[in-house]
Order: C-alpha cells, then structure tokens, then sequence
C-alpha cells in the first residue's frame, strides 16, 4: 500500500545468484513522522500564544500603556497568554518524563480514593467547577506513582468539568474490577463526542474543537498523557460517548500486593 515502506537489501552468494531482502521499515517510518509532525505542532502552538504577546507588548510601547483602561485591558490579556505557554510547556514536561519511564513499571501502593478526594478538592477551585459525586467502593491500593495518579484525574476529572454541561453534576466511581484490577469511572453530561473522532482523542494535540478547547485553556495533550499514564501502569483506557447526553472515561488499574 502507500503507506507501506520497504527496504531493499542484496547480498551477492559469488555464483552470480543474489539473495534479495525486502526489510518492512512501515513502524519506524510511521514513529519518524509521528515524532516529526509532534515537534511541528508543539512549536505551532508555543508561537501563536507568543506572537500575541509580542504585538501586545509592541502596541504598549508605541504608546498605548498611557491609558490606563487600555494598559489594563492588554495586560490582562497578555497574561492569559503567558499563562496558556506555560501550561502547554507543563504537559510537554509531564508528557516527555512519563514517556522516558515507560519502561520502568511504578510500584507503590497507591489509594485511589484518597487521591480522588484530594483532586476534587483541588478542581473545586477551577473556572468551570462542577458537583462531584463519587461513590466509591472498598477497593485494594493500586500498584503506582502517587503523583502520576493524581495528574491522571486532575486530566479526566478537569474534562468532565470543561466539556460537561453546566449545572450538572459529574460522576466518579471507583470498584474492584475481578480480583486483580480496579475500575475508575468518570460521567459527565455534557455534548458527547462524536464516535469517528473517540479513537483519535489520545493522539499529541488531537481536539474535536480547536477553538473551544483553547477558550476552556486546553493543551490538546491532556488524554495524550493519560494514554501514557495508563500504559506505564499496565492498565487499559476507554472512552464511552453518547452525542448529546455525555461521555465515560473508564480506566482499569492493576492492584498492588506484597507477595
Ligand atoms: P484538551 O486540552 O483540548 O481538553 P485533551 O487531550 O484532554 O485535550 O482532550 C482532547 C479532546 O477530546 C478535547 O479537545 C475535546 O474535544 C475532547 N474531550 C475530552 N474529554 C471530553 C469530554 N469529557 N467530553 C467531550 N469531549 C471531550
């Protein structure tokens, strides 16, 4: 196919026979691009924010900050854009540290239902707060890194919030799943999310609606982490949408047990 990349290699057996040896370089072809187009788009989004900033910091220096309404205006704006860089470069911090230790697996026993009450705690105080029911089961520690975790639902909790519907109250379960696993589900009631675009929500910089997501100070990269999250902590991800009455973001994670 067109996305298919062989390479050729002959070896000479001296008889005038060759051997010939088509390698399938389709993976590592395919990981190249991904990471060419991830520095690409990270860059896009670091400069726009930036370019705000400079032509704002311009207009002030011709002359606009001597009025007071206009330099307040400005510099409230240039803040918020200073603000939006500094998020996007938080996550791709979080997003390249998790990714360097994909391969070391975290082992600490980590409760989840103290994490989720802290991480509400902390979302209580964001601009699209919303009620948090939680009904949690007894359930085992789950083998990890606290503070992975706690970005883990800051990500998925912080979702529900931005793109629930407001005045509606978002659902946090945690169960046992079987005997080895636990089950963390997050419910909220807002537009649902179209299912051609589900497969594609954990991609770098994937987003439905750009421009809603970068009013509600999205990075795009919020489930990209999760993704990775998940993956360090060999468990699994899915999310569950309904256009209209709202999505589930499920995630499984292996308990810990001292053997
Ligand atoms: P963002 O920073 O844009 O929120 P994420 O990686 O967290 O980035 O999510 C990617 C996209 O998935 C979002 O831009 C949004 O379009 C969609 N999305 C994520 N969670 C939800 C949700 N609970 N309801 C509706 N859409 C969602």
């Amino acid at each position: 196919t067109r996305d298919q990349r062989w390479e050729m290699r002959v070896t000479a057996l001296g008889d005038g026979r060759r051997i010939v040896h088509l390698i399938d370089r389709t993976g590592s072809y395919a990981s190249e691009r991904i990471r060419v187009d991830f520095v690409a788009n990270a860059s896009h989004e670091l400069r726009t924010p930036l370019a705000s900033l400079l032509g704002y910091v311009e207009t002030l220096e011709d002359g606009a900050s001597e009025d007071p309404g206009i330099r307040k205006r400005f510099l409230k704006i240039m803040h918020d854009e200073a603000r939006r860089m500094q998020r996007l470069i938080d996550d791709l911090i979080s997003l390249s540290r998790i990714e360097a230790e994909k391969y070391r697996a975290p082992d600490n026993p980590v409760a989840m239902d103290e994490l989720i009450d802290e991480v509400c705690l902390e979302l209580s105080g964001a601009p699209r707060a919303a009620d948090v029911v939680t009904e949690i089961a007894e359930t085992e520690p789950v083998r990890g890194d606290a503070s992975q975790l706690s970005q883990l639902l800051h990500n998925v909790i912080g979702n529900a919030m931005k793109y629930g519907r407001e005045g509606t109250p978002i659902l946090v379960s945690l169960t046992p799943e079987g005997e080895s696993m636990v089950r963390l589900t997050v419910t909220d009631q807002g537009e649902g999310i179209a299912p051609e675009h589900l497969p594609r929500l954990t991609e770098r910089f994937y987003r439905v609606d750009s421009g809603r997501s970068r009013t509600l100070g999205g990075t795009g990269l919020g489930l990209a982490i999760v993704k990775h999250i998940v993956e360090r902590h060999r468990g699994r991800f899915d999310i569950a949408s309904t256009v209209g009455k709202g999505s589930t973001v499920t995630v499984l994670l292996p308990v810990h047990r001292l053997s």
